[in-house]
């Protein structure tokens, strides 16, 4: 079993970038600036957004945090995103989610400039993300290619099964994995809640992307021996042995497949690192777009 350090490889991204930054202060250029909207008082919204704005002051980004009331209407929400939009400092902003129920999200992430959408959820974004033209990327996804490409995994000619198909992780994934790429040109199964023989799918599977939410829910005797598993899932669940009273657990029963499996994402230190790195590439890119 060879273990996908995420923590290892994301702190990688984040030195890449600070490195970039620090080239563009040398040579008088704009230092990437990336704005959150914060909309009421959810406190897991407030954490990532957090570890965001700790993440850009690491890079050397600037950063802005626009909070907003939980009363906030839409009519006024987009207001501000437009003044967003039309602020040439801000190179990229995410609008944390999830919304208030008032609000429509589809909405309000229609109305954020694709040019600044570096969470890539904008339609033109995600058309042309389907379309294999360079865009911003989803950051989850981004981290999934980065941990499968300097890990030197080979995509090509793989049978890679996608267990989920959310717009965030599952969808997407799904079409990089098969694009006419050198991250890529795999043999795609996208598997989701109305999948039928899930084992026999797993066990036909040389790369197995698990992006569903069902704690320990992939057992060695599912698996390939040797295949490679890129676990997204988190889920928190009771453990009264740690101090916390939770502990954080992945799709994959970890020491189920530890005999069985050839690379593996650890849950923590997988997956979820990658994704803040990503999101200040994608802002980087964007700054870069704009010189
Ligand atoms: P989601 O919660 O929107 O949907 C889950 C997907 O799993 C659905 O497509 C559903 O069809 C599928 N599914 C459910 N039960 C199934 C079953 N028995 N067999 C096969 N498929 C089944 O998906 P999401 O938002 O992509 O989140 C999935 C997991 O990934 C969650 O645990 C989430 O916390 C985690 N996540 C992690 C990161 C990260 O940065 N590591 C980012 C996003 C999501």
């Amino acid at each position: 079993m060879k273990l996908i350090d995420g923590k290892k490889i994301s702190e990688k991204v984040l030195d890449e970038i600070k490195f970039s930054v620090q080239n563009r202060v040398k040579n008088n250029l704009k230092i990437p600036h990336l704005a959150a909207i914060l909309v009421g008082d959810d406190g897991a919204s407030k954490t990532y957004v957090n570890s965001k704005i700790k993440a850009c002051e690491k890079v050397g980004f600037k950063s802005s945090l626009f909070k907003f009331d939980d009363s906030i209407s839409e009519i006024e929400l987009l207001n501000q995103i437009k003044n967003i939009n039309e602020n040439d400092d801000i190179d990229g902003f995410i609008v944390q989610l999830p919304l208030p129920k008032h609000i429509n999200q589809e909405v309000i992430l229609n109305k954020v400039s694709p040019a600044k959408d570096v969470d890539g959820f904008h339609p033109n974004n995600y058309g042309k993300m389907t379309l294999g033209i360079d865009t911003f990327i989803p950051a989850t996804p981004a981290g999934i290619i980065e941990l499968i490409e300097r890990s030197e995994i080979q995509t090509e000619g793989k049978k890679c099964l996608v267990i989920g198909r959310s717009q965030i992780v599952g969808r997407p994934i799904s079409i990089l994995l098969s694009q006419n790429k050198s991250f890529g040109n795999s043999t795609v199964t996208v598997a989701h809640s109305r999948s039928k023989d899930l084992e026999k799918l797993c066990l036909d599977s040389d790369i197995i992307i698990s992006a569903i939410g069902i704690p320990e829910f992939i057992k060695g005797n599912m698996i390939k021996k040797g295949s490679s598993i890129i676990d997204v899932g988190i889920t928190r669940v009771d453990d009264l042995s740690s101090p916390k009273g939770y502990k954080i657990v992945g799709d994959v029963d970890f020491k189920s497949v530890s005999n069985t499996v050839g690379y593996i994402t650890p849950v923590p230190g997988g997956v979820g690192p990658m994704t803040i790195s990503m999101l200040l590439k994608n802002t980087l890119k964007a700054c870069e777009i704009s010189d």
